[in-house]
């Protein structure tokens, strides 16, 4: 057992995590506020606060052995100060110990730094050793006075994360009182029981956490620096562990309620499969049967259903509407945005207005009158499916009689709104089963913890006759060549893309963008019908815009990025893509996959502005080598980090503050287990490791 687990605590016993900082020597409301800004708010947050890095200060080196690209700590008495005008006034300082000596160079000071450097005076400094004109030299060394017979420090030294205001010397004291009370016996809870972490081979916390603020001397730096020590390790697991509880309690809670069982009676789908001019490809077989059973169960589905760009996934969730349908109970299908809620609206009116389903639309633009009517047919449940925005599930929506709700392209929907939904759809305590669709592929790893509170479906099979998306990188510079190539395909009565992205968050100014770059190609182009096509158009006209695209009346459409989800139309087979390599490749990846629906072979042009760095030019040739989603998502993971893959922003999905899920997708799959059975054995333990590295949950973030 360690030191503090299961211990009745003392009642007297300073707690750690309800101690403010404000309590510590030195800190005052100034101190506090910037305390905060790196979330630091009582003293346990404080031993939270890991190093980023180490310094070895627990040696002194003599003079006599320098080299230069040292980084040492040499300690020596004063032989002279001088000050130097050549070109800059600069501030010199011979440092010698008997083996040898050293200048100290310093470009900022003031008169009293200069008198305290005085001769015969005994510095120990700090600092990288460079060479100098005609000896060796510190620039702006940390230093310290020293009595001749100081000690040595006895590990190495912590480099926090730091802030304005807050240096490294304050950080370390503060952390070093933290540490003091830890030692006279202050409380900070171990919630992982001893023989969890003994199995892992991980040390106990107030270890970890001691190891990791003084490491001795001879710690393995380098394992350190990477975060792979196992005093790392164990607080990154215990903080992933605090996540994956966390979902796996919202996925426990709606358990707890019960929803409609719908058979499913092989009716109308079976009817709708029959109406379609392919037959299902084996992965969407697969995946339409375990959605299937899970709505057959009395229980509230959770199921995610992955799938690639193009992969398929419209007419899976269409499997689910109907069975729906069949047990008298009504659909809800919701789109991020209202280009893509309209694409499903026109696929659902299409495929089911002739099994006699009525669909209704519902969308955020509709004037009060339609909206009123749209509402009349909900509630009367005339309307089975309800296609739309998240208008679906504001005030006055009332539906008759809701069996599921379908959620598309979940990539841009918190774990906050996946509850909201689910609240909505509530009625007399039941709920409506829940089918989330999404085409951003997460690696298997982090997906067990990003959504740990569903089950995973994966669609792993494009249908067949797809053929393979040419993709090439280009400079601006070839842009009159790219306009040709756009005249060519059409031509030959093919349609194209042109994409405007900016970098500008501003959506207004992207959509100038397009409208200039619309108005440009219109003028390079006189023989080509060019359409134009972004956020800010009323929904009227970007759905005639979609609509003469998908026939055929306009060759050349220039879009904003709101085409990257949905938009289906096989003809198209070129798209290029301006200053690509100023978006992520999971987005560029979805973008690109307008293209390649049809017989025809498809290219797509990324366009870059200026000169590409080496990151960006390895970035942008993933995508010309690899049109899977999920090597390319894995890709993306390894070159900028999950937070990007996930859109941390965006989704608010998991921030964390020790570990990183790239790094330590070993501990996943033992994170997953661990939570099995501390949920089984320990469940009082769930709510105080959530509370202790989630807060009150509010690290999701709001969308
Ligand atoms: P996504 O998974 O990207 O949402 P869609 O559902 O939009 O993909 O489907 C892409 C295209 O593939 C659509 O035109 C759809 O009709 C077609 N499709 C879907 N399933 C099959 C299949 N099994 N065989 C052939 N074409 C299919
Ligand atoms: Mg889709």
């Amino acid at each position: 057992m360690s030191a503090q687990d299961n211990k009745p605590l003392a009642e007297n016993a300073v707690v750690l995590e309800s101690l403010p900082v404000i309590t510590l020597k030195g800190v005052g409301p100034r101190q506090t506020e910037r305390l905060a800004h790196l979330g630091i708010k009582v003293v346990a947050d404080l031993l939270f606060h890991l190093p980023l890095r180490y310094q070895d200060r627990t040696r002194l080196v003599p003079m006599g052995s320098l080299r230069p690209g040292d980084e040492v700590t040499v300690e020596g008495e004063i032989q002279l100060t001088e000050l130097k005008y050549g070109g800059r006034r600069t501030l010199l300082s011979r440092l010698a110990d008997g083996t040898g000596s050293l200048t100290l160079r310093f470009f900022h000071f003031s008169a009293a730094q200069q008198k305290s450097l005085s001769r015969g005076t005994r510095l120990r400094c700090f600092g990288e050793v460079r060479k100098g004109t005609t000896t060796l030299e510190m620039i702006h060394p940390e230093y310290r006075f020293v009595a001749p017979d100081e000690a040595i420090e006895e590990s190495l030294t912590p480099i926090y994360p730091a802030t304005e205001g807050l240096q490294q010397q304050s950080l370390r004291r503060l952390t070093e009182q933290a540490l003091a009370y830890l030692k006279q016996g202050a409380v900070l809870q171990d919630y992982l029981p001893v023989e969890y972490t003994r199995e892992l081979s991980l040390p106990p916390l107030v270890e970890a956490i001691e190891y990791l603020h003084c490491p001795p001397p001879d710690a393995p730096v380098s394992l350190l620096m990477e975060g792979t020590h196992p005093a790392q390790q164990r607080l990154a697991f215990e903080e992933l562990l605090a996540h994956h509880l966390s979902l796996r309690q919202l996925r426990l809670s709606a358990q707890q309620h019960v929803a409609p069982a719908l058979k499913n009676k092989a009716e109308l789908t079976v009817t709708f499969l029959q109406s379609l001019p392919f037959a299902l490809t084996s992965a969407q077989q697969r995946v339409t049967d375990e959605i299937s059973a899970d709505m057959e169960k009395p229980l509230p589905m959770q199921r995610l259903v992955q799938g690639d760009v193009g992969s398929g996934k419209t007419v899976v969730a269409a499997m689910a509407v109907l069975q729906a349908i069949e047990s008298g109970f009504q659909a809800a299908v919701m789109a991020p945005t209202e280009l893509l809620a309209e694409q499903h609206y026109q696929n659902f009116c299409h495929w089911l207005e002739p099994l006699g389903i009525g669909v209704a639309w519902l969308s955020g633009k509709l004037k009060a009158g339609q909206r009123r009517q749209m509402q009349e047919v909900i509630a009367s449940g005339e309307a089975q499916v309800v296609v739309g925005t998240h208008a679906l599930f504001q005030e006055g929506v009332n539906f008759f009689e809701l069996g599921l709700v379908v959620v598309d392209e979940q990539h841009r929907f918190g774990v906050h709104q996946r509850l909201a939904l689910r609240e909505k759809g509530q009625r007399d305590g039941r709920y409506p089963h829940q089918l989330i669709m999404t085409a951003t592929p997460i690696p298997r790893t982090l997906a067990m913890t990003a959504y740990a509170d569903l089950d995973v479906s994966v669609i792993d099979e494009l249908p067949p006759g797809r053929t393979p998306i040419e993709t090439v990188v280009l400079p601006e510079s070839r842009r009159d060549a790219v306009v040709q190539r756009v005249e060519s395909a059409c031509r030959e009565g093919r349609q194209a893309y042109w994409v405007c992205t900016l970098i500008e968050e501003s959506e207004a100014l992207q959509c100038q963008a397009a409208e200039a770059s619309a108005e440009v190609l219109a003028e390079a182009l006189p023989d080509l019908n060019v359409g134009l096509v972004h956020g800010r158009m009323k929904a009227e006209q970007k759905a005639q815009v979609m609509a003469a695209f998908k026939v055929g009346e306009i060759n050349l459409l220039v879009a904003t990025t709101v085409i990257e989800v949905g938009v289906d139309v096989p003809n198209a087979s070129l798209m290029i893509i301006e200053n690509a390599e100023r978006l992520g490749l999971a987005q560029l990846h979805q973008l690109r996959g307008r293209v390649g629906r049809g017989k025809e072979k498809s290219s797509c042009v990324l366009m870059y502005h200026g000169s590409l760095s080496r990151l960006a030019r390895e970035r942008l040739a993933v995508l010309r080598e690899s049109s899977d989603g999920f090597v390319i998502a894995q890709k993306d993971l390894e070159l900028r980090g999950p937070g990007e893959l996930l859109g941390t922003r965006q989704t608010g999905m998991l921030q964390l503050r020790i570990a990183d899920l790239q790094r330590d997708q070993a501990l996943l799959s033992e994170v997953a287990r661990v939570a099995a059975r501390m949920l089984q054995e320990q469940p009082e333990r769930v709510p105080l490791i959530t509370q202790r590295w989630l807060g009150d949950g509010c690290r999701y973030g709001d969308v």
